[in-house]
């Protein structure tokens, strides 16, 4: 089996605008996270609409994968969907009840005022969303050669819902498993709300 490909598209200079592409095939990828660009990322030349752009294509994307709801790495969501991005939108529980809220917030601050259209998106997105318990393992991708690509979530102690994803890749005629991590951001140990991370086993 050859090495899983992953291309950043963003986070790759500073830390903001988190979203990777996680590819098995040329036919079959996921992303993790779809992150707005913050600060002095913004680059002082091209319009606002510009830095949001989805400037690759989606062809191949059969999944997004959150993990967690900092604009950061959510932020560029409705940019995802108006170009055209329809498939499913995995994430915990907790942040599948906080994503809508969050995201209806950045959009009347950076997009529109438009009630009507605000909430026609905010019910889109919400028929995307599943919910997804920590550690349970969910298959996203089963391609022609038999590769599987799943995932699992697991806490990640930064914010509530947090997560750090687990992709499993599974080549079952080579017998072969990739194992990748995306950390997302992850939280220490000993606060007093949310419980630290645990390292992956392996
Ligand atoms: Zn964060």
């Amino acid at each position: 089996m050859d090495l899983a490909k992953i291309s950043h598209h963003g986070a790759v200079n500073g830390v903001t605008g988190s979203c990777h592409e996680l590819h098995i095939d040329t036919n079959n990828s996921i992303l993790i996270d779809c992150g707005l660009f913050q600060g002095a990322e913004i680059s002082p030349n091209g319009s606002h609409h510009e830095q949001m752009a989805i400037d690759f294509p989606l062809k191949s994307v059969q999944a997004l994968v959150v993990t967690h709801v900092h604009i950061d790495h959510i932020g560029r969501i409705p940019y995802l969907l108006a170009a055209g991005f329809d498939g499913p939108v995995y994430c915990s529980k907790a942040t599948a009840l906080l994503l809508p809220g969050v995201l209806e917030d950045a959009v009347k601050i950076g997009f529109t005022k438009n009630r009507q259209l605000i909430s026609k998106f905010i019910r889109h997105l919400k028929t995307m969303l599943v919910p997804l318990d920590y550690a349970e393992k969910k298959q996203l991708v089963l391609n022609k050669t038999q590769q599987t690509l799943s995932i699992k979530l697991k806490p990640a102690g930064h914010i509530l819902g947090s997560a750090y994803i687990e992709c499993d890749i599974r080549d079952a005629h080579a017998g072969q498993v990739q194992k990748i991590i995306f950390s997302g951001d992850l939280g220490a140990p000993y606060a007093p709300l949310l419980p630290a991370p645990k390292s992956p086993y392996g």
